[in-house]
């Protein structure tokens, strides 16, 4: 194992963070896997993760068994683990800019575009080369101007040559889901099985910019603009694994969700052993467009019918959200057929909020497809 400290710009004078990242395997391997934990810094479940992984993925280094470099980030965002206000942990948004941490990944698609063209050739590999040493480049070249913006960048350069990017989010109450490219979803799907994924909504541009579409996008992108003259290939595959809610940070769980990982990489032959099985995928891949954010008609005491992880009809009640002044009882019902996967932990709902999150099967959402 190979333990890498990476200084962060410091916001104000007489303070300091790092990041820090780990790599296992040989450094020349012909494929490369990335996995970060808590770039949300308030969802831990990712964190236990990454750190259960360190010890095997240490041990199967070891033991000569890494067929990757895999390179794993078990903090992805000191800035917002050190963001308590009053008790509780605020690590979703960066107290300075008030910006989503897994929102506004530079895209600098341009900047690898601009004479890459005499660069490339008949080979696809070859181009891929040339294209993420470009990207890394283009990264190393843009000023931050600000600590958040730092701190994004160190995370894009880490993970911008790795073929497989793996970021390990969780919800406020959910059952493991996953989202990632239509393109990506073959090579997730296995992932899916293994962690007994109940939600899968794709898409290729989720409009956020967020940490695993920074990578894809720029490959869409390359491919569109040179993609009819030269083989350009995806270069990363990347899918966000939400690990249940904030609060399933536990070792039992934690084991199983290793273990799934292990057997994603098992079964694309990233490590030496065989794969075991794959079990069911227990609910189809639906689009991101299909998702429906229910919200609050009202504000008002929040209470579900509905566990995540069921799968639910059209009209079905899923929550009464209570004046109890008034006495008036505002349902929340579904839109449409699908699976709930995701439901908020805030029971004081206010007028608006979304209370829950559906995969369904109707895309009629388009543009910003994200929570905020
Ligand atoms: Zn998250």
């Amino acid at each position: 194992m190979k333990h890498d400290t990476t200084p962060l710009l410091s916001a104000v004078p007489g303070t300091a963070r790092t990041l820090d990242s780990f790599r296992f395997g040989p450094a020349d391997a012909e494929k490369r896997v990335y996995i970060q934990g808590a770039l949300h810094a308030d969802e831990l479940p990712g964190m236990l993760v990454a750190w259960t992984l360190k010890q095997r993925l240490n041990a199967f280094d070891e033991a000569g068994l890494l067929r990757a470099e895999v390179i794993v980030v078990p903090v992805a965002n000191p800035i917002g683990l050190d963001q308590q206000l009053m008790d509780v942990p605020l690590g979703r948004y960066d107290f300075e800019s008030l910006a989503n941490f897994n929102r506004h990944f530079a895209d600098v698609s341009d900047a690898i575009a601009e004479g890459l063209e005499p660069l490339l050739s008949d080979d696809a590999a070859h181009n891929q080369r040339v294209i993420r040493e470009r990207f890394y480049s283009a990264l190393g070249a843009i000023t931050p101007a600000n600590a958040y913006e730092h701190q994004h960048l160190v995370l894009q350069q880490l993970a911008c040559r790795a073929d497989y990017v793996l970021d390990l989010h969780c919800d406020f109450e959910a059952v493991p889901h996953l989202y990632t490219t239509p393109n990506a979803w073959p090579t997730f799907e296995p992932l899916a099985r293994y962690i007994g994924s109940m939600a899968q909504p794709l898409a290729a541009d989720s409009g956020g910019q967020s940490f695993d579409e920074c990578f894809t996008l720029v490959w869409e992108q390359l491919r569109t603009r040179f993609g009819d003259r030269y083989p350009i290939p995806y270069g990363t595959a990347s899918v966000t694994v939400e690990l249940r809610g904030q609060g399933d940070v536990d070792y039992t769980l934690a084991e199983q969700d290793s273990d799934a990982i292990l057997n994603w990489m098992r079964h694309h032959a990233l490590i030496d052993e065989p794969a075991p099985a794959l079990p069911d995928l227990l609910f189809p891949a639906t689009e991101l467009s299909a998702m429906e954010f229910l919200k609050a008609p009202a504000g008002g005491l929040l209470v579900f019918h509905v566990a995540p992880g069921t799968e639910v009809h059209k009209g079905q009640r899923i929550a009464d959200i209570i004046d109890p002044i008034s006495d008036e009882v505002h349902p929340v019902t579904a839109t449409q057929a699908g699976m709930l996967y995701a439901r908020n932990q805030r029971h004081m709902a206010t007028r608006g909020m979304i209370v829950a999150d559906i995969a369904g099967f109707d895309a009629k959402r388009s543009g910003y497809l994200l929570a905020p």
